[in-house]
């Protein structure tokens, strides 16, 4: 007899689909029998991650028989002195993947339900629904938007909020698109939000972001106290394998948080591995230099093609390729280059391409042009 576990499953899972992580390189090189592959399709740091982590997760593995320090004491200290909050403030996640999940868990279920826009991070949905509540999407800004198209649109999303909104998702810059939002429109935003409504600000890529009007959510925890803002050790650190993530918010909120955080949800050699990289400021400097020529390298390279790419402050670009990009990321893996397809957002047409070194960035753009041709 077979059970049709569909079925058994809580309403909201029912209809689910898993996150569509990029292709592993071994995976591909298991397929194609590649012996040379470019992944650029998870927003990883090109440079690796510091090797003073390295060094610290290495010795943090003598003790993988104790359980981890269950309050991250040290990286707490570290951090809040680090970003000038209270201890009290910050709460730890197994990535901040899993901070996103917490915050779903404690203010999201039947009834209830979190907005966010089209074309934002796949996860919001997947954890709103999977907690039972509804989600409710914000059109983005149109395609043709002469500043940032398909970014994210505030008076939509202010316009989605209702007296069942619980929480309000933002990624700022977003993933897929790489676009942002600027300080004052975030700002005058925040305050128009009502102040039952828990606002996530994701920060997942701030530090990369060299934007002269961008925001620091930060600043603004003490204005807004239903304000979380998220941010991680995956990208800029390069700490994506370890899981690592942390959320920034009022003492109380945070407090709440936590009631639905797992115990020993960061890992030892986690712990010990983010609390180095914050001491080492210029791999962070190095990896922001990195970024910044090769972004400028991809867009000029795609341009070149004729390819129109979105704006983007991040360590990714979205391009249009102006026809379904399903067949040019195909071409792409047969030359062994991954990139991100992004279908499952809405954008068909577009692919996500992660700022890799210069020889990776040349390669994709190489490999692309090939495709195209
Ligand atoms: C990568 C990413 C995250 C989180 O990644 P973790 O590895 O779970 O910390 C969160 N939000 C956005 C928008 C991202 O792109």
């Amino acid at each position: 007899m077979s059970i049709d576990f569909t079925a058994l499953a809580v309403p909201g899972v029912r209809g689910l689909h898993p996150y569509q992580p990029g292709k592993p390189i071994e995976e591909l090189q298991r397929e194609l029998g590649l012996d040379s592959i470019v992944k650029l399709a998870s927003n990883e740091n090109p440079l690796g991650p510091s090797p003073r982590a390295v060094a610290a997760a290495r010795a943090a593995l003598d003790e993988i028989h104790r359980y981890p320090d269950d309050n991250a004491h040290r990286l707490r200290h570290k951090l809040a002195a680090r970003l000038g909050v209270a201890p009290g403030s910050l709460l730890f996640g197994n990535g901040s993947s899993d901070v996103i999940d917490m915050v779903a868990r404690s203010f999201l279920g039947p009834g209830r339900n979190a907005v966010y826009a089209e074309h934002s991070f796949a996860m919001y949905a997947i954890y709103t629904r999977a907690a039972g509540a509804e989600g409710r999407v914000a059109p983005a800004l149109p395609a043709d938007h002469p500043a940032m198209p398909l970014g994210h649109e505030l008076d939509a999303l202010r316009a989605a909020i209702d007296a069942d909104t619980r929480v309000l998702f933002i990624a700022n810059p977003n993933n897929p698109t790489g676009t942002w939002l600027g300080r004052a429109a975030l700002h005058d935003f925040l305050r128009a939000v009502p102040p039952e409504v828990v606002v996530l600000l994701d920060e997942a890529y701030t530090e990369y972001v060299e934007a002269p009007d961008f925001p620091d959510g930060l600043a603004w925890l003490g204005e807004f106290p239903n304000l979380i803002v998220t941010r991680t050790f995956s990208k800029i650190h390069g700490l994506a394998g370890l899981r690592v993530g942390y959320g920034v918010a009022g003492p109380e909120l945070a407090a709440l948080v936590a009631r639905v955080r797992h115990p020993f949800n960061v890992n030892s050699t986690a712990l010990a591995a983010a609390e180095a990289a914050l001491d080492d400021a210029e791999h962070v400097a190095r990896s922001v230099a990195l970024n910044r020529a090769g972004l400028r390298q991809l867009e000029a390279g795609l341009a070149a093609l004729g390819l129109r790419v979105l704006p983007s402050v991040g360590n990714f670009l979205c391009v249009d390729l102006g026809r379904p990009a399903g067949p040019v990321f195909d071409g792409l893996l047969r030359r062994g280059v991954i990139v991100r397809p992004v279908a499952n957002y809405g954008l068909p047409n577009h692919l996500r391409i992660s700022v890799g070194t210069a020889e990776e960035n040349d390669r994709c753009l190489a490999a692309l042009a090939e495709v195209l041709a």
